[in-house]
């Protein structure tokens, strides 16, 4: 599991994160949700190790990966698989190499190298593209990549930034049946960020909706919409109108 405990954040005079609480279980699918700039991205670098929070814990299981000013693992040593909205592909890499790259660095040999990434790649659905480079591929496809990147060396825990929000209406909704299959088989914890409410009911286990910072709500998709703790939640995941 994810603990996050009182992690504050700070840019300059603008705090983002005031003493957040979280708790994300084994194996669940759980959502950032809220509207821009109330610090789902914030929170999810702060997991991932690529910015340090002002105070605060945070644990994955009992490995304490952040405890204020004592302990601040690099995000390499976090084993975290990300994956952002804009998927950095590398352009110049084949589809293989690109997943293949993580592993490079952790210095696996090749063979398994080879029988990982057609593994990852065949979960994703790309195998038959692996020869091809990036450009010759659709944005859902190139997302599919980045996230064969991200789970290649199996993450602890996988986060997702906005990852489809470069695709059209149509390719969004298959890639969110699609992930969450994928995610349930698959059973890796999960930090998903969007701000797109339809988004976060139809694929979440757990939702905590986010404004400025602060929980509002922490619940299944049915008790955040059902019985929505405040007129905030009630208007942002669209209760009433
Ligand atoms: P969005 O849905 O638009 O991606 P978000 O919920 O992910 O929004 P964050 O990116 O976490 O929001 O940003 C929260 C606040 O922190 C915003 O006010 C933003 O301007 C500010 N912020 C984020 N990163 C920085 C930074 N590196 N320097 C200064 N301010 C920052
Ligand atoms: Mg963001």
């Amino acid at each position: 599991d994810l603990t996050l405990t009182k992690v504050a954040k700070s840019f300059g005079d603008n705090t983002v994160l005031h003493e957040l609480d979280l708790h994300v279980r084994d194996g669940e699918l759980f959502t950032l949700l809220g509207p821009s700039g109330c610090g789902k991205s914030t929170t999810l670098w702060s997991i991932a190790g690529l910015h340090s929070p002002d105070g605060g814990m945070i644990a994955f299981g009992d490995r304490v990966v952040f405890d204020g000013g004592k302990v601040d693992l690099p995000p390499e040593r976090r084993n975290c698989g990300v994956v952002f909205q804009s998927y950095a592909v590398w352009p110049h890499l084949t589809v293989h190499d690109n997943v293949a790259y993580p592993l490079k660095l952790r210095k696996v040999g090749r063979r398994e190298r080879a029988a990982r990434v057609h593994e990852v790649l065949e979960l994703v659905e790309l195998d038959h593209l692996a020869g091809r480079h990036p450009h010759e591929l659709s944005g859902g496809q190139q997302q599919r990549v980045a996230l064969a990147r991200a789970l290649a060396h199996p993450p602890d825990l996988l986060l997702l930034d906005e990852p489809f929000s470069n695709l059209d209406a149509k390719l969004r909704e298959r890639a969110r049946l699609w992930l969450r299959r994928l995610q349930q088989r698959i059973g890796v914890t999960t930090v998903f960020v969007t701000h797109d409410q339809d988004e976060a009911l139809s694929m979440s286990d757990r939702i905590v909706v986010m404004d400025q910072g602060r929980v509002r709500q922490i619940g299944t998709p049915e008790e955040i919409y059902q019985q929505p703790a405040d007129l905030f939640v009630a208007d942002f995941v669209g209760t009433v109108n």
